[in-house]
């Protein structure tokens, strides 16, 4: 093993990136800060059919907006680039041609009907045909055919593959994962996979195994998608000769119901993101919706994607990334799947929009809010902030409360009809009289007028205040009346119960 922590995510620009993607670049990141080391990132563009343009800079950007920052790789530079697959194609093909000469790989020259011919053949037979050591000389391959019947192929550039000799059957491949122990594989079950295609370009293992040994990769952290790949790329790393980096295959990331993995549909049936940003197909232009847009904070769906999958041990659920940096470590990640909750999610994001100082969130507040508080203070913007953020999950839900913004427009008809008695009006026009007489209108003054009044009139609470809130919002929930009426001052205060008395009357 590498004596220094080097890390890599290798994500393939094939799309935007899932949610699992980016709590794979989490932990990778989390392990090499704590362990002193590198995280790199690495573009795996090796299937030019399976391209798409701006994933890269999703890739980018997206890990920006977590924080996420690899300090080696795409886009930053570093002593083991390129650090894209398709820029390295020739130190490929130098190892490509260590493993033909050490008869650890052949070249394949069947065609793609000779090779549908076998396997429509094994189908008749009800068996399942692959290319392995009991086929192999059946083909037409360096090893089957004499060398001078190769050279002609090569001298005619009959199209080839490059295919890698698995081992003899009954050959057991060993490896211990960092998250699931002990794992062994017979190679029975392996075929001979394809190192590099006809057009010249290596498959994600061969470059997966070369760039993860030249970028002296010490742990390969990555969705467990990948486990039955493992096997064959603790092969190449023997044939090749060198050590294998240490694996660590983190699970899947579960639908809310926990069965199976959560898709891009389960996001659309169940109106939560799967995308860290917005994504729209350039296929056909449909839009995801992303985290970002939808008004999560990045440290809160960071702090949820860490808590989906790994465990501190203790009762701690909200990590800043750098007391995430401390408490991480392999061993904390879980073995099962983790399901994911959206309510959940939505859980963490009020946690951060409420313990931020106010402050915090002035400048999202006045761009969000620009047309209704133009004419604010930043002193009555903070306080507005003060009453809402305990009663929205997200910045934008202060838009929802528009009796902060006006007047109410309507009151509710249900309510009122159920608490409004014939003398509740004259108990509000009388509150009017004590709120004239109140020198500071703040809320503590409100608070000790209205409860004067309230024991001059043998009242209790619930017979003004309701009222009260009726009048001044519209609705029967809400912040505490007095923070409100002195938020409002005391002229809106007045001319808002004048309205709702001329409404509910
Ligand atoms: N390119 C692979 C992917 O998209 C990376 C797998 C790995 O980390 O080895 O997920």
């Amino acid at each position: 093993m590498a004596s220094r922590i080097r890390v890599r995510f290798a994500p393939s620009p094939t799309g935007p990136l899932h949610m699992g993607g980016v709590r794979t670049a989490l932990y990778n990141y989390l392990f090499a800060r704590k362990h002193g080391g590198d995280f790199i990132l690495r573009i795996e563009d090796t299937d030019q059919k399976r391209y798409v343009p701006g994933a890269e800079s999703y890739i980018q950007e997206a890990l920006a907006w977590c924080g996420i920052l690899p300090n080696e790789g795409f886009g930053i530079s570093g002593d083991s680039g390129p650090y894209q697959q398709s820029k390295r194609s020739d130190l490929y093909q130098r190892e490509l041609a260590t493993l033909l000469s050490s008869g650890r790989a052949y070249k394949a020259f069947d065609t793609p009907e000779e090779m549908d011919a076998v396997r429509k053949a094994a189908e008749a037979e009800g068996k399942v045909w692959q290319y392995d050591a009991s086929t192999r000389m059946s083909m037409r391959n360096s090893f089957s055919l004499s060398n001078s019947e190769t050279a002609a192929l090569e001298a005619s550039n009959a199209p080839f593959t490059i295919r890698f000799c698995m081992p003899e059957k009954n050959h057991d491949v060993e490896f211990s994962d960092v998250i699931r122990g002990h794992i062994r594989v017979s190679t029975a079950v392996l075929d001979d996979k394809v190192l590099m295609k006809a057009d010249g370009l290596p498959t994600y293992h061969l470059a997966n195994v070369v760039d993860d040994h030249h970028m002296a990769i010490s742990h390969v952290i990555r969705g467990e998608e990948w486990l039955p790949s493992a096997p064959l790329h603790v092969l190449l790393y023997e044939a090749f000769g060198w050590d294998p980096p240490l694996f660590a295959h983190l699970s899947l990331i579960l639908k809310p119901t926990g069965n199976g993995k959560l898709s891009k549909r389960d996001g659309d049936q169940g109106g939560f993101p799967i995308f860290p940003l917005n994504w729209t197909d350039p296929t056909n232009g449909q839009l995801s919706k992303g985290y970002r847009e939808n008004g999560y904070s990045p440290e809160a769906f960071v702090n949820m994607l860490l808590l989906l999958g790994w465990s501190s041990g203790g009762e701690q659920e909200l990590f800043s990334l750098e007391e995430a940096v401390e408490a991480f470590d392999l061993p904390g990640v879980i073995k099962s799947g983790a399901r994911f909750n959206p309510d959940k999610a939505r859980w963490f994001n009020e946690q951060y929009l409420r313990q931020a100082p106010v402050s915090d969130w002035l400048s999202a507040f006045r761009e969000i809010a620009s047309d209704l508080v133009s004419d604010w203070s930043d002193e009555k913007c903070l306080s507005a902030l003060d009453m809402l953020l305990e009663r929205v999950s997200f910045l934008h839900e202060v838009l929802d409360h528009t009796y902060v913004f006006e007047a109410p427009d309507t009151i509710d008809e249900k309510l009122v009809a159920k608490k409004w008695k014939p003398e509740t009006s004259g108990y509000l026009t009388d509150l009017k009289e004590v709120f004239e007489q109140i020198e500071v209108f703040d809320s503590p003054s409100i608070e000790v007028a209205f409860k004067a009044f309230l024991e001059e009139k043998s009242l209790g609470f619930g017979a003004v205040l309701l009222p009260l809130r009726l009048v001044l919002t519209g609705a029967g929930g809400g912040p505490s009346m007095f923070d409100f009426a002195a938020f409002i001052g005391r002229e809106e205060t007045l001319r808002r119960i004048d309205l709702g008395l001329a409404k509910v009357s």
